[in-house]
C-alpha cells in the first residue's frame, strides 16, 4: 500500500517539491517535513500535533 501526500502549495510530492519549506505551525526551518496533511512540520510541532511524516518510498 503506498500513499502519496501532496505538497498543498505545490501539489508535487515532497521529493519533487520545490517550495521554500518550513513549519506550518511554527514557522521554523529545521527538519521539517511533509506530513500526511500536505503541510511542512517540524519534529517539534509534529509531535505536538501527533501527525505523522508522509513514509518516503525509499527501498
Ligand atoms: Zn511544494
Ligand atoms: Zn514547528
Amino acid at each position: 500500500m503506498q500513499t502519496y501526500v501532496l505538497c498543498s502549495q505545490c501539489d508535487l510530492q515532497e521529493g519533487a517539491c520545490k517550495c521554500d519549506r518550513y513549519c506550518c505551525y511554527c514557522h521554523g526551518q529545521q527538519s521539517v517535513r511533509l506530513c500526511m496533511d500536505g503541510k511542512y512540520y517540524c519534529p517539534d510541532c509534529r509531535e505536538a500535533c501527533e501527525i505523522s511524516v508522509v513514509p518516503t518510498n525509499d527501498r
